[in-house]
């Protein structure tokens, strides 16, 4: 942390993203900008042409690191921040990206470009497998308020950590009616909460975009059962966990659950 009086530097680094979580921060408008008051904003190709300092107080990493130069960047960034933040689900659980991980993923690059062989296609990793995460910020996009409470916190030298509930436990304050209950594939069960919900307000299902609840191996084999006596295969409900990243997590507990069987 920075000498007395003087405010902390920090920085947002966007990797390979479609930068919505950046966006999300500028949602915030004035209470983005005032934020100004108390730490120094060094970089942020949103607002302004990328500085490159030796050393920063805080940096928020979004995105994921497709490239190996992406992964250079990354290391670079651990190098010179005491503290290194993970912006939104990119960085997070692999987001959109992970989805070619779970496949064959040289071929899935040759789906999207016609001379695949000349492009890069790396498998994709984590941020925090890639490097030494201090904080997550989860969500596609990340929900802004986490950003501002986490900066105070540091800043006031306090812990921060998210509420480990369900996804469930919003939409139904919210009173939404069960798409679980109806049949759907919906991972609200086993999904980090904190969103409000958004997606079943519209009575669109769960895909879990803020990760899986920690200690959820038992409730990841619940819902699967669930499911399964609803109709579904196995192969149904492992797509809907590929969309944003979180079926290596679900895989698992599967595996533990069956090591467990075979004990
Ligand atoms: S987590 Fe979602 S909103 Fe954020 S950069 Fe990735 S794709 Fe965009
Ligand atoms: S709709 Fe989904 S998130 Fe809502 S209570 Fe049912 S399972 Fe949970
Ligand atoms: S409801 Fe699920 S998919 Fe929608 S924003 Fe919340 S965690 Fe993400």
């Amino acid at each position: 942390m920075p000498k007395k009086n003087k405010k902390p530097t920090v920085a947002i680094f966007g990797l390979t993203s479609c930068e919505g979580c950046q966006f999300a921060l500028l949602d915030l408008h004035e209470k983005f900008f005032e934020l100004t008051k108390y730490i120094d904003i060094d970089e942020f190709r949103l607002i302004e042409d990328e500085r490159e300092r030796s050393h920063y107080d805080i940096s928020f990493v979004e995105g994921n690191p497709v490239t190996s130069e992406n992964l250079e960047i990354l290391e670079r960034i651990r190098e010179i921040s005491d503290t290194v933040v993970v912006l939104g689900g990119c960085a997070d659980i692999g987001g959109v990206w992970e989805i070619k991980n779970y496949h064959d993923y040289k071929k899935m690059g040759c789906y999207v470009y016609d001379k695949c062989d000349t492009i890069e296609n790396r498998k994709i990793i984590e941020v925090p497998k890639a490097i030494k995460a201090d904080y997550v910020i989860p969500g596609c996009p990340i929900n802004a308020q986490n950003f501002l409470d986490l900066v105070f916190n540091i800043l006031n030298g306090k812990p921060w950590a998210l509420k480990q509930n369900p996804v469930c436990w919003e939409c139904q304050i919210n009173k939404n009616p069960c798409l679980l209950q109806q049949g759907k594939i919906c991972l609200g069960p086993i999904a980090l909460g904190g969103c409000n919900a958004v997606c079943l307000n519209s009575r669109q299902e769960c895909w879990a975009c803020r990760g899986i609840l920690d200690q959820a191996d038992q409730k990841i084999i619940n819902l699967i059962k669930i499911l399964v006596d609803h109709g579904w295969t196995k192969a149904d409900i492992l797509e809907k966990m590929e969309f944003f990243g979180a079926r290596d997590r679900i895989e698992q507990a599967l595996a533990a659950a069956d090591k467990d069987k075979n004990k």
